[in-house]
């Protein structure tokens, strides 16, 4: 029931993702007795569980989605409103959510993450993948689909071209090479005969409890409880579910109609220029493929794809909509709320973290932001402390996780951690790379510049990983261990112990 009443707080957090419910812990726990609301449009809230810190800047950690009644529980003095806001007055310190409150707040941070970045809107044969409602509408679909086309080139595409199963994949890239914003053409190269080869069947249910499971309301099989997002068809612009994390995929089992695996074939080098159906007018000359199918995507390459339905997994556009009307808000390039060094936005009193926001401080010069779950969770956190210092008028300095970029993900059913500049990013031609690959093992990158290690890239088991950042972090002068650095009969951990 809507209540017009002013409710009043002295911190308010908007979103209960990763970024969301991190400030609203580290707020609590700086203040249990400050009274703090927690504003979000899903029922469930995103928890980190078993952080572990696993080097100096590496960090790995599972992801649980819990009632917001969880965080109630644990910090008594956390308030959950759960809609979705609708406006923000920033001059008068207002918030108002779409049920009706109005909700005032002495400090804010908006953690409202980011949205699929659609090929098109309102194209029902174009899909994101972004929460869990839109991973059940992607298997759904799947079930009876006998081709698809996954467009992008990021994490989200590189893991579901490798997950998909019994249905042919025509995977369209921008760039000569696959997973093109996390390697290069050399990691794409030793990752290739994976997407050729037979992958492992897959269970269908989560080996690590991630989501939780509940009792479908028809009785049947247990489903994957949505993350409480006000649900709407596809995974379109308006959905505000939290995003999923690592292992996504984990828990569901995303098979095509056919029995066996279909492979990939990949597009490369171009774009999508065209969807249409056959009851389109728009069509393009036929092509070898152009058989009877629900949708065709014309390409730049002049080929035309016929499908069940397309995949966009081309990035993601932060959620400001709702906080810009009336407000001065600075905006980035990338459509992020720009944030200082304090995580502040340019409106007084109103921070942000997460995927919704952009650094816009001098970052260290081997550190750049991705939007992945590490840095929601230490963006959130540290949103926290820097509002906490606000208040207690106390100095805070950047933190330390800001130093180095670091990442620790699978891709391939490969281990991947990718370090500093790993692609050598701004470094133009200022830079030597050393490679080592052992096919169908390990893939081992380490970006130099005037001797030092700035990046790394290591897939595989490789241990290296301790090492490499504390090399970065110390930038110690390489120059005459250069030859040794790969070498794999060397101890490389014992030789700079
Ligand atoms: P979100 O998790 O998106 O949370 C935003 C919250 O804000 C939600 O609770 C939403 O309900 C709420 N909200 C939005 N608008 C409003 C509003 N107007 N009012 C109230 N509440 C609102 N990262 C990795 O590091 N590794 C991976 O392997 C990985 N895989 C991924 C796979 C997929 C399919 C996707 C989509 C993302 C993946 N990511 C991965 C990225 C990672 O999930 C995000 O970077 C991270 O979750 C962002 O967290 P966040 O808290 O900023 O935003």
């Amino acid at each position: 029931m809507a209540d017009h009443s002013m409710d009043t707080f002295q911190f308010v957090v908007v979103g209960g993702g990763i970024a969301g419910v991190t400030c609203v812990e580290q707020l609590s726990s700086d203040f249990p007795s400050a009274r703090v609301a927690l504003i979000t449009a899903a029922s469930h809230i995103k928890a980190v569980t078993n952080f572990k810190q696993v080097f100096q800047t590496l960090e790995k950690f599972d992801v649980e989605e819990r009632p917001s009644s969880a965080l109630q529980e644990k910090f008594p003095n956390v308030t959950v409103i759960q809609s979705a806001v609708g406006g923000l007055c920033a001059d008068t310190h207002t918030l108002q959510t779409e049920d009706g409150r109005s909700v005032g707040y002495d400090k804010l941070c908006i953690c409202s993450g980011a949205r699929p970045k659609l090929l098109t809107q309102n194209q029902p044969y174009v899909l994101g993948v972004r929460d869990t409602d839109s991973v059940q509408e992607l298997q759904k679909r799947l079930s009876s689909a006998k081709r698809i086309v996954v467009v992008g080139n990021g994490g989200i595409a590189l893991e579901l071209v490798f997950e998909v199963g019994g249905c042919e994949v025509v995977w369209v890239v921008k760039d000569k090479a696959i997973g093109n914003t996390f390697f290069d053409a050399g990691a794409a190269h030793f990752l290739i005969p994976s997407l050729e080869a037979q992958r492992p069947a897959r269970d269908a249910v989560c080996k690590r409890a991630r989501y939780t499971t509940e009792e479908a309301p028809d009785g049947d099989l247990h489903t994957f409880t949505a993350s409480g997002s006000l649900r709407r068809q596809g995974s379109g612009p308006t959905d505000t579910g939290s995003a999923l994390g690592p292992d996504w995929h984990e828990g569901f089992l995303l098979r095509g109609a056919e029995q066996t695996s279909q492979g990939v074939r990949v597009e490369y080098e171009c774009g999508v220029k065209e969807i249409f159906t056959s009851s389109d007018h728009l069509r393009p000359p036929p092509e070898s493929d152009y058989g009877s199918w629900p949708v065709y995507v014309q390409l730049t390459n002049g080929k035309t794809v016929g499908c069940d339905f397309i995949v966009s997994a081309t990035g993601v556009v932060p959620n400001t909509d709702a906080f810009l009307p009336g407000n001065d808000f600075a905006l980035a390039v990338d459509g992020g709320l720009r944030v200082d060094e304090h995580m502040m936005t340019s409106e007084p009193d109103v921070y942000a973290a997460g995927d919704v926001c952009t650094a816009g401080w001098e970052p260290s010069p081997l550190w750049q932001q991705m939007r992945l779950w590490t840095q929601a969770r230490q963006m959130g956190w540290y949103a926290g402390r820097c509002m906490a210092a606000c208040v207690l008028t106390q100095p805070i300095e950047l933190d330390f996780c800001f130093e180095l970029f670091s990442h620790i993900t699978k891709f391939f059913n490969y281990k991947v951690v990718i370090l500093g500049k790993f692609n050598a990013q701004g470094l133009g031609a200022d830079h030597e790379l050393l490679v080592r690959c052992t096919k169908g093992h390990e893939y081992v990158k380490v970006v130099l510049r005037e001797g030092k290690m700035v990046g790394a890239v290591l897939i595989g088991e490789t241990d290296l990983e301790e090492t490499f950042e504390n090399l970065i972090l110390n930038q110690m002068d390489l120059t005459p261990y250069k030859d040794e650095l790969l070498n794999p009969n060397i101890d490389i951990e014992d030789y700079f112990d």
